[in-house]
């Protein structure tokens, strides 16, 4: 199946190419041809399948066309190695974990997938040195880096702003060792995209090595988000609560929404979606007044939405190209609501003394908006509960006057020896130092 660009301004290319090159030549993001619907019977089906035999079907109806099945199912199965359980918070509202994965948040099923993907076109390729770049803000650089962990033929490069990612997160990257550079940047995340952007549009770098993007602009990276909306309903349906489902997203580059409209569209009964946003809201806006205005993203304690101009954007137009109203399409599929820090913080006290259960800043802006979208009766919520608590330590035991436990998961990686390239913001500095490798 071929991949088109959101540009329209490039040919169509191969999934192999779409998932090595990560963003088109006109700098639109891919999106497959076709999406294949899974019938009525296997959707019915799912409730008696593991999360990891959902997975497959699921892939099988993306990438089976371009992927040997058997292939494709035990890359499938080498990245699901955890659950993603659905667990009641209230009456018709259900938490959906997806934080049981080896750094704690949802990005491990994309990054860890794109990571097993890359390295099978490169090992069929032949290629045996490729070059992964990544800026994060601190969630993504973990998932990425310990997906592509010690993957033959492929090396990692994470850009951070230096002293500003949390301690727990820094240590998920910079411990690693292997195939994994840190490289610590004297300036925002803004200037570590800047650099991770003028990396890939400079020829004498390209010809010096093969680049490529993991951020959530990658198929590979944001499709398999989707395994975990059809593994939801299936667990939903087992409770008989499956008939009118709602889901919220806590939203920031709109990647896993994206998923969520993709599961839809392959014909995943989800009744509507909510988008929580954190103060950076230009999609509500969007929503609101028909007009998409990107502006820089302000800091908040929901840290990895802190996004001003959501890549993904660009897909969720496409997906509404074939109506005559493409907003008003969206508007009645999608709708969106902001929290400011106070409310976030007002929403995990609440949620916590009320119910004991502990919400991460991003999961609490998810709870509130599924909540603010007045469930019917007959409806059943469900947010996405992005990251554990625990990733958030110091923010979450501040506002629930708490001392959350450390999973043994994270502790290990408190344990290692941080190392890191120091990095000036300019991009001179940047190139120099990848020419050296
Ligand atoms: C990345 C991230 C988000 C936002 O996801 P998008 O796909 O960028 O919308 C939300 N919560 C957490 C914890 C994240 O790491």
């Amino acid at each position: 199946m071929k991949y088109y660009s959101t540009n329209g301004q490039v040919a169509p290319v191969s999934l192999e190419e779409a998932v090595v090159k990560g963003l088109a030549g006109d700098k639109g993001l891919f999106m497959p041809e076709k999406i294949a619907t899974l019938s009525k019977s296997t959707i019915d089906g799912l409730k008696d399948k593991s999360f990891r035999e959902i997975a497959c079907t699921v892939a099988r109806a993306f990438f089976g066309e371009d992927i040997e099945p058997d292939t494709l199912d035990a890359l499938v199965k080498d990245t699901l190695s955890f659950e993603t359980p659905v667990v009641p918070v209230r009456k018709n509202c259900y938490s959906l974990e997806l934080f049981h994965g080896p750094t704690l948040a949802f990005k491990d099923v994309g990054g860890r997938f794109m990571a097993r993907l890359l390295g099978y076109f490169i090992k069929k390729q032949g290629l045996n040195d490729v070059n992964v770049l990544v800026a994060t803000s601190g969630d993504t650089g973990s998932a990425v880096a310990n997906g592509f962990l010690g993957v033959p033929g492929i090396r990692v490069f994470v850009l951070y702003p230096k002293g500003k990612v949390s301690p727990i997160q820094e240590c998920q990257f910079t411990t690693l060792g292997q195939n994994i550079t840190a490289l610590e940047v004297d300036g925002t995340f803004d200037d570590c995209q800047a650099l991770v952007k003028n990396a890939f549009m400079d020829e004498t770098l390209n010809n010096h090595m093969a680049l490529t993007s993991a951020n959530s602009i990658n198929v590979a990276r944001f499709l398999p988000q989707s395994f975990y909306y059809f593994n939801a309903y299936a667990q939903l349906d087992r409770m008989g609560k499956a008939g009118e489902m709602v889901v919220c997203v806590p939203s920031g580059n709109f990647g896993n929404i994206t998923a969520g409209l993709f599961a839809a569209r392959m014909g995943l009964p989800i009744k509507r979606f909510v988008a929580a946003n954190n103060r950076n809201d230009v999609f509500l806006e969007y929503l609101n007044t028909g007009k998409y205005t990107p502006r820089p993203s302000v800091s908040t304690i929901a840290n990895a939405m802190d996004v001003g101009d959501p890549s993904n954007f660009a897909r969720i137009l496409d997906l509404f190209k074939a109506n005559e109203d493409v907003h008003k399409a969206i508007c009645s599929k999608i709708s969106a609501y902001r929290y400011t820090d106070e409310q976030i913080a007002q929403t995990m006290q609440t949620v916590y003394s009320e119910t004991g259960y502990i919400l991460d800043p991003h999961g609490a802006c998810g709870y509130q908006g599924l909540i603010d979208s007045k469930l019917t009766a007959t409806e059943t919520g469900v947010f996405l509960e992005t990251a554990h608590p625990a990733k958030f330590k110091e923010t979450v035991d501040k506002i629930l006057s708490s001392d959350i436990e450390i999973p043994a998961k994270l502790q290990a990686f408190m344990k290692g020896t941080k190392q890191s390239v120091e990095l000036d913001k300019d991009f001179v500095g940047f190139k120099a130092f990848l020419l050296r490798q």
